[in-house]
């Protein structure tokens, strides 16, 4: 969790709950998204610390559960492999999520998210990974990031690539939003 801004007239902190550092990653989209949550109000009392205090911890378990949840699904799902790279290791493994992070639900949509490798999932949240309309990897490498040749042929490695999908049509992940128009 991470306070990304401050009003003065309003006296209220913006907090992001996500664990992405603000400015980790380029992007616009997700500084806008980052910009855009709703802001908590600097409490006025101990006995209001205390209220919010619970109600935090409420939600950061009930998110924590409903995250295993999310992930548990989506690893059967794709047959515990990475979409992209195929990797079958499931400790190394986790959900993305396709569209934006939202408040825990009892059902979870398995199209909702994928299942990427740690490398992967960490390309995908930082918009340098996404996929077009037919499935197919696309990888934008942002023009300020500085790397290797080597590096930079293991981003590319799986661009083209087919994503490994779940055999079920309808679980297939949304639309990618992450990157702009090929
Ligand atoms: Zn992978």
């Amino acid at each position: 969790m991470f306070v990304v801004g401050w009003d003065d007239t309003t006296r209220r902190f913006l907090i992001d709950l996500s664990e992405q550092k603000p400015g980790d990653v380029l992007s616009s989209a997700l500084l806008l998204r980052q910009l855009t949550l709703p802001a908590i109000r600097t409490p006025d009392s101990p006995m209001e610390i205390g209220e919010l205090s619970t109600s935090y911890v409420i939600t950061t378990v009930q998110r924590r559960l409903y995250q295993a949840r999310f992930r548990n699904a989506i690893l059967d799902a794709y047959r515990e492999r990475c979409a992209v790279c195929g990797l079958r290791i499931r400790p190394l493994l986790d959900a993305a999520h396709v569209v934006p992070d939202h408040d825990p639900k009892q059902v979870i949509e398995i199209s909702e998210g994928i299942a990427l490798c740690g490398t992967h999932l960490r390309a995908f949240d930082a918009h340098i990974l996404c996929y077009d309309a037919d499935y197919n990897v696309r990888i934008e490498l942002p023009e300020r990031l500085t790397i290797g040749e080597g590096e930079r042929s293991m981003l590319l490695a799986f661009a083209g690539k087919r994503l490994e999908l779940p055999k079920d049509q309808s679980l297939w992940p949304l639309e990618c939003g992450g990157l702009p128009p090929p």
